[in-house]
């Protein structure tokens, strides 16, 4: 049996006739540079996500890199975030020349440790002052712990952007509230990547806000800082996001919550049924369908890089996000980390693998992915 990691075509079948139209739309009507299309996304995206401003944008990692650019970080900043997460997170730092800082994971959930985060306050006096963002990512699917990452910025006055690109419509219990990813900090970023629970065809992004000024700048920033044309006064880019893109998503958008649905029940299938010693399952810290499982990511005692190899014989789909955590990354040997500095991270590089979630896949589906993991581990 092939049991591929994600099964893009599965997805579009159902959706195929609605998705050409939308796109030969667009083509027909010549407004290939923002305009309505881009503006119905971004309302509906707002609605969705809880937030009063959505601003459609080229990927996820251009959100991440305008979000710190509108807080005018540069050189001698410092901005916090994990060490495990996609290369963006840190990239888009290190970009505007200010220093990426990490603080290691909580093993359970691989989002960024709370507690470490403000141990690196208390351990890092002299350097806290030049703290400009902290970036928690909401890995796999489902919320880092933003309480008490909230409540640190608040009480230090540091801005938080919320790396979103894997979680769109994930929630967390924040006050008595049930919030939804991206909607509880200054910012929050989106990616719309095809392997994304929402993905375009082809990339694209968003970054979410609720503060009037700061949208305006965002938007600004979104063209060369221009308002109006020609007029800058800011040095922003092009990070717009085609309406090509914005109709794919926007006739993706209705299903997005079933698709949901049915990563959570494949997720709670192999909870209950890949049972194999050693093994350890995707945590759920908050409610069960708050996890929205972009991946479903395991952790294996030994092995592992067998184990991916007699998967891949078997013809199962299986990843690894991410083998490498970034103070090993070989562009950021100049921060000066060695290996060893964040343990945590470095075991979920060398012990995790992501398996089959998408919606369409079947129990039986499911089942050869399980016996084939028994048979490896049995
Ligand atoms: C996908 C992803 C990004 C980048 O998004 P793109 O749209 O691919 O640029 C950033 N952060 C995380 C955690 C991601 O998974």
């Amino acid at each position: 049996m092939n049991v591929p990691l994600l099964d893009l075509k599965a997805q579009l079948a159902p959706i195929r006739a609605e998705v050409h139209a939308a796109v030969l739309e667009v083509i027909d009507s010549t407004q290939y540079i923002m305009g309505p299309k881009v503006e119905e996304l971004e309302s509906a995206i707002a609605k969705y996500s809880g937030v009063k401003h959505a601003i459609g944008l080229s990927s996820g990692t251009d959100a991440l890199l305008i979000g710190l650019m509108a807080l005018d970080i540069g050189p001698g900043d410092l901005v916090l975030t994990t060490p495990y997460s996609f290369f963006a997170t840190a990239g888009a730092v290190a970009r505007l020349n200010a220093t990426p800082v990490f603080v290691d994971i909580d093993p359970k959930t691989y989002n960024i440790c709370p507690d470490a985060l403000r141990a690196w306050f208390e351990q890092n006096p002299d350097r806290a002052s030049k703290v400009k963002a902290i970036i928690p990512v909401h890995l796999y699917g489902q919320c880092a712990d933003m309480k008490p990452i909230l409540e640190l910025g608040r009480e230090k006055g540091i801005p938080i952007i919320e790396d979103g690109a894997q979680a769109i419509g994930a929630r967390y219990p924040l006050d008595g509230k049930v919030r939804s990813a991206c909607s509880m900090a200054e910012m929050g970023c989106f990616s719309f990547f095809p392997s994304k629970n929402l993905g375009g065809a082809g990339d694209g992004g968003m970054i979410v806000c609720n503060d009037d000024t700061l949208a305006a700048k965002l938007r600004k920033l979104r063209t060369h800082g221009s308002q109006p044309k020609y007029y800058h006064s800011l040095i922003g880019g092009n990070f717009r996001l085609d309406p090509i893109q914005a109709v794919v998503l926007s006739v993706k958008l209705p299903h997005l919550e079933s698709w949901h649905a049915a990563r959570q029940k494949n997720a709670a299938y192999y909870d209950e049924h890949l049972n194999v010693t050693g093994l350890v399952k995707p945590a759920i810290a908050y409610e069960r369908d708050f996890h929205i499982y972009n991946q479903y990511v395991i952790s294996v005692p030994d092995r592992r890089d067998e184990c991916r190899a007699f998967l891949n014989e078997k013809k199962i789909g299986n990843e690894v996000y991410y083998p490498v955590p970034f103070h090993m990354q070989e562009c950021f040997a100049y921060l000066g980390y060695k290996p060893g500095q964040f343990p945590l991270s470095e075991y979920a590089a060398a012990h995790t693998i992501a398996l089959p979630i998408y919606p369409e896949l079947t129990p039986a589906m499911q089942d050869f992915v399980i016996a084939a993991l028994a048979e490896f581990y049995g």
